[in-house]
Order: structure tokens, then sequence, then C-alpha cells
């Protein structure tokens, strides 16, 4: 009978073990009552610090907050670069990633993906007048972007005589381009727009050329949490049928948001 219940205890702390193991982020997230969230915090109209409040903003922030609400709970956020943030979500110091990140076949070794909730692709960043119009311009020069992104390595591919100067963040980058360490700032367009925009003198600058590449953005989640990656992918078709997605887009980028491109809608 001793032998039995002992028996019996190793099997149900097996049991437990196993189903606290399997417990997905929703639930950890809802016991804790806060959603970590990733994003950056100097890419300006994504995610960046508000001088006047000092408190983060941006595209990506809100889209933070319109899901840790929608899961009925605080959200906090962390800081994370182009660099550590795929490292920091699989060691899970953050539960989610909204961080103008794209979504990559390579990417989705260590983390998974939601849906498209953002499309963008890749220009340069110039000083007006400068005479570059075109990744063709840049053979033997200098170009600034930041390490881990795709855009250090399309510009690799769209012009193989550049020479790529990767800093930590985007601000860097532009440091330099105003400094004349580089001839160009290559990133997404949006970001581009965001540097331009924040400048003192945003005349002084153009973006230039045609897209060289597809950079369709999606919110990181933790690898095989299929529960959680369902309800981001859910939560994001109901910022976009209830309006939100629009109002955001245009808080953020200025404009409307352009016809003919959607978020991936799922019925109901
Ligand atoms: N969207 C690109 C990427 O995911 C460039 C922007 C960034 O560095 O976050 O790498």
């Amino acid at each position: 009978m001793k032998r039995l219940s002992v028996v019996l205890a190793l099997v149900l702390a097996l049991v437990f073990s196993v189903s606290a193991a399997n417990a997905g982020k929703m639930e950890e997230i809802k016991e804790r009552g806060t959603l970590i969230c990733g994003v950056k915090d100097s890419v300006n109209l994504f995610g960046f610090v508000d001088p006047d409040t000092n408190e983060l903003v941006g595209f990506d922030v809100d889209i933070c907050k319109y899901i840790a609400s929608k899961l009925g709970v605080d959200v906090e956020f962390k800081v994370v670069t182009s660099k550590n943030r795929i490292p920091m979500l699989a060691q899970g110091s953050v539960d989610m990633l909204a961080a103008t990140m794209t979504h990559k076949f390579s990417r989705d070794e260590k983390i998974d993906f939601s849906i498209t909730y953002f499309m963008d692709g890749q220009k340069l960043l110039v000083e007006k007048g400068s005479g570059i119009m075109s990744t063709d311009d840049l053979a033997g020069k200098k170009v600034g972007t930041v390490k881990g992104s795709t855009s250090e390595k399309n510009i690799k591919t769209a012009q193989p005589k550049a020479h790529v100067i990767s800093f930590d963040e985007y601000p860097q980058a532009f440091q330099a381009l105003k400094q004349g360490k580089v001839v160009a700032v290559t990133t997404d367009s949006g970001i581009l727009a965001g540097l331009k925009a924040g400048d003192d003198h945003p005349e002084n600058w153009e973006i230039v050329g045609e897209f060289f590449s597809a950079e369709p953005y999606g919110l990181g989640v933790p690898e095989n949490d299929s529960d959680f990656r369902d309800f981001v992918n859910k939560t994001l078709n109901e910022m976009w049928l209830d309006g939100t997605y629009h109002q955001l887009f245009k808080k953020w980028m200025g404009y409307d948001l352009p016809a003919g491109w959607e978020i991936e809608q799922w019925p109901m």
C-alpha cells in the first residue's frame, strides 16, 4: 500500500510538472497581470521616447497596448535592438516583439511570427542634391545601417561594392550621414521617413530610389505556442475590423493607409 502511494505521488508529480511546463504564454501573462513587450526606443514613428512625457510611444507601442488591453492586463516595455530582439524573445525576457521586425523564414527557426501587420520595403536616405539616386550610385561608397537588420544583408546583395557600416541603432547611422562618414542610410522606408521627419531640417534630406526589398513586419511571438499566436492574430484582425488599425496608421504615419493593402483577415 505504501509503495502504491509512493507510485501515485510520483505519477501526480509528473502530471503536474508536465502541465506546468505546458502552461502557455497566455496563462503566464494573465497570472502575471502584465504583457512584457519588446519595442524599439529610438525609431521615430514606431517605438521612440516622447521628449515631452519621457514615455515610449509609436505605432508598435500602441499595438502592444491594444493587445494587452484585449488580454485584460497591463503592459510593460523592454527596449530591444535589431540584434538582440530575437534572443530576448527566445530566452523569455519578453513575451512579444513589436519592433519593426521583418518576418523572414530564417528568423522563424527560433521564434514564431504573427500575420503581417505592416508592409514596407528598403530605400536610401541621402542628403538632398547628393546625386545619389539608387543603389547603383553606391559602388565604392560608405553606407550606414544597423546590426542584425535585414537592411544590412539586403544592401550587400543590392550593391556588393558598397562599404556597409553597421550601427546599433538608426539614429547613429543618421548621425554618421550628417557628419559625412557615410553617403546614405539604408533601411525600411518608414524608418527613413521617421529619421527625416524627426530632424531639425527635414528639407535637407531625401528618400531616393526604388524599393529593393520586401519587408513584411510580423509581431514576434514565442516558438511553438499556438494558443498565444492565435490570440495575437485574432486581436490584429479585431484591430483592423474596429478601425483602430487605420486610426493608428494615420496617427503615426501622418497619412491615410493607402488603398490596396489589407491585413490578412480570417472570418470570425
Ligand atoms: N525590418 C527590418 C528588420 O527587421 C529593418 C528594421 C529593423 O532593423 O528593425 O531587420
